[in-house]
């Protein structure tokens, strides 16, 4: 792949940040790198990772003269970053981002976007439970989707300019016409999944003082694969839920109704109800790995090598 654009700046550079800047690198798809963070230690940190060319705190210092930004931050920040940005883009650059959120982060960047800059919300469906500069790796978003969601009315070129970076990192890129659908569908996806494996930890850890760390020494029985995901980073996870909310309450409702139907389903001793879900959703599960988005290794892909037993 050549290189898609000349400056790039990356504002954020944890999991998602450093995760881009090593895949341009690996790729060479930008001809200059400007890394920034908030704090100067994750800058510092950053420096030691080589993972750009240009260090800085401060965003705005970083985004001058830069063709491409992309600000990897929890969604609940992006106004501020926003704000500070605008005075210092250039005339025809083009900001993205890589938020779980989409409605929610236009609203808060787009009113203070300049005229001349093009705005191309973009949400990379790829991630782990880690978070910071260290946790990045080029391949994280190779085969994995990258959804757009341009309002309307957004220069083509730029959005053409967006999918050829994401395709350089080896996403699937697909365009979204509406961000309050992209809400909704990974609100079923992802957040609420995330919500559940949140909650089950929690009521788990409340019965922990009555089963005596039993719950800890039989996790295997299905236990430790929510806490996989309910260890993922508290301030992007709270951030996600504070602005999907309307999308969240509403695939939280149906779950809730259909939870009620399984829970008298156990309790009318209707066997078949229970059989036939499962059946269903081991076809799914299926489904998930044909369509090349799951390993079909058992035991959830785990490796045994290192175990003790
Ligand atoms: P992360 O590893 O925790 O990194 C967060 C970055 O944002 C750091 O550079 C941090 O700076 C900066 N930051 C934190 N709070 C900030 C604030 N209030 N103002 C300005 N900068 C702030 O997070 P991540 O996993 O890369 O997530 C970044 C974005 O990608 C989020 O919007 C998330 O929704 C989205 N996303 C995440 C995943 C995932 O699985 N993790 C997947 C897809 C999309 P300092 O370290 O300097 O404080």
């Amino acid at each position: 792949v050549s290189e898609v654009v000349d400056r790039l700046a990356l504002i954020g550079i944890g999991l998602i940040g450093s995760s881009i800047a090593r895949g341009v690198r690996e790729w060479g798809l930008a001809k200059e790198v400007v890394v920034q963070s908030r704090r100067a230690e994750t800058v510092a940190t950053a420096e030691r990772l080589q993972l750009g060319d240009r260090y800085t705190t401060s965003a705005a210092e970083a985004v001058e003269g830069a063709d491409l930004v992309i600000v990897s931050i929890p969604v609940g920040a992006c106004e501020a970053v926003a704000r500070e940005i605008a005075p210092a883009l250039k005339a025809g650059a083009i900001v993205s981002d890589a938020g779980s959120v989409k409605a929610a982060v236009i609203r808060q960047m787009r009113p203070h976007l300049p005229r001349g800059v093009h705005f191309v919300p973009a949400h990379p469906v790829a991630g782990t439970e880690y978070s910071g500069p260290e946790a990045g790796f080029a391949a994280l978003f190779q085969n994995r989707f990258c959804i757009l969601t341009p309002p309307a009315g957004t220069d083509e070129e730029a959005v053409a300019r967006v999918r050829m970076f994401w395709e350089g990192l080896g996403s699937r890129v697909e365009v979204m016409a509406s961000a309050e659908h992209h809400d909704m569908v990974l609100a079923i996806t992802s957040h609420v999944p995330h919500l559940i494996a949140y909650n089950i930890v929690g009521t788990a850890a409340h019965l922990e003082a009555v089963t005596e760390s039993e719950v800890m020494k039989f996790a295997a029985g299905g236990f430790r694969d929510f806490t996989r995901i309910a260890a993922s980073d508290p301030t992007m996870w709270r951030d996600v839920f504070l602005n999907n909310r309307e999308a969240v309450l509403e695939m939280l409702g149906r779950f809730t109704e259909d939870l009620t139907a399984l829970q008298r389903s156990i309790r009318f001793g209707d066997g078949d109800a229970l059989f036939d879900l499962f059946t269903r959703t081991r076809a799914i599960r299926r489904g998930i790995i044909e369509a090349g988005q799951e390993t079909a290794a058992p035991d959830f892909g785990r490796t045994h090598d290192a175990e003790p037993d």
